[in-house]
């Protein structure tokens, strides 16, 4: 773990599966905010995607170390990994948890212009932009704009960092499809998480 008083961001999402978006996302993130580490947290159960992963979470968790190898800043957490209780895991707890085991870190939460939009729907979104400064990357399709349904304060919004820097127009979903239907997406694909789905024969129909 990094020292006490790092500058720290969470990069929550499914990572089903990680692709060159968010190695593109991490690498900005960590150039702009001087971020000692990135970690890189596959969700065990996400609450707003309730149809659930294609892959089971310690495949998720394995591409995701192997993504993490890109770059000597990323590393892979298991502070969402799925609860025993079944429960989904909430953001608003996860950032606690990392508060919790890194006192006096600086605490950044990433998340793309889609997530954060949706951030009023999330659990506790007032605690959400106390526990963090946000940095909220561009995608394409999305207007970098504040989450619906929130006001936020000036110094809430002095927390939220808009960062217009990654123009990588490839997402998961789109990456699945195109598994599925037995096209090679190496190109939107670090190497060895190409390697592992091959080899694995994930996301085949
Ligand atoms: P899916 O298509 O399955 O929803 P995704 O590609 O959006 O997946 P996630 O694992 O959900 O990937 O993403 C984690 C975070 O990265 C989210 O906050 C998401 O908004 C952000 N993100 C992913 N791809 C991009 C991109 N191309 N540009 C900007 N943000 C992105």
């Amino acid at each position: 773990m990094p020292s006490k008083l790092s500058r720290v961001a969470l990069f929550g999402g499914t990572f089903d599966p990680p692709h060159r978006g968010h190695v593109a996302i991490a690498r900005a993130a960590a150039d702009r905010f001087a971020l000692d580490t990135v970690l890189f947290a596959p969700a065990g159960r996400q609450p707003l995607k309730p149809e659930g992963c294609s892959t089971d979470y310690a495949e998720r968790l394995e591409m995701t170390r192997l993504v993490c190898a890109e770059d000597a800043r990323f590393a892979v957490s298991e502070l969402d990994a799925p609860r025993k209780d079944g429960q989904p895991n909430y953001t608003v707890r996860t950032l606690e948890m990392l508060a919790e085991e890194m006192p006096g870190a600086a605490i950044f939460s990433i998340a793309g212009a889609d997530s954060f939009r949706s951030l009023g729907h999330w659990r506790e979104p007032q605690r959400l932009l106390e526990l963090a400064d946000w940095i909220v990357i561009s995608r394409p399709g999305f207007l970098l704009a504040e989450p619906d349904g929130l006001a936020l304060t000036p110094e809430q919004r002095a927390r939220v960092h808009l960062l217009d820097a990654v123009h990588e127009d490839v997402s998961a979903t789109g990456l699945r499809t195109r598994l599925a239907h037995g096209e090679s997406c190496d190109e939107l694909l670090t190497p060895s998480v190409a390697a592992f789905i091959a080899e694995h024969g994930l996301y085949r129909s």
